[in-house]
């Protein structure tokens, strides 16, 4: 009973499809559209697309830092004066087997939970 009505919704969709791939509607670049009610191609869609995200992108990084690009999970940490911390803790991170993020947020989290 399911089966036999899955299979006339299975049919009345590929039809659809055929009847909107008679006559597709083609782009100015001249490649179809990505629907009838759509006047572009997938490839004019997306430069449009990357057009507007960046006119946004640049109004807003006006006021945010340059560095926004970087992942927010991640932080450069420069040891320049420190040098010994660094070697105590690639020394602890080899000794606990852990990678040297790992290290720095074990030492962070024991820290805090003093
Ligand atoms: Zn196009």
């Amino acid at each position: 009973m399911l089966e036999h009505i899955d299979k006339d919704q299975a049919t009345e969709t590929v039809d659809a499809k055929a009847v909107e791939t008679v006559e597709p509607r083609l782009c100015e670049c001249g490649k179809p559209t990505i629907s009838e009610n759509n006047p572009l191609c997938p490839s004019c869609m997306a430069a449009r697309g990357n057009e507007v995200r960046w006119n946004k992108k640049n109004q807003k990084t006006a006021e945010k830092t340059p560095n926004h690009k970087n992942s927010p999970s991640a932080i450069v940490v420069e040891f320049n004066d420190y040098q010994d911390i660094l070697e105590q803790l690639t020394k602890d991170a080899h000794e606990q087997i852990r990678t040297i993020s790992g290290q720095i947020i074990w030492t962070l989290k024991n820290a805090t939970a003093l």
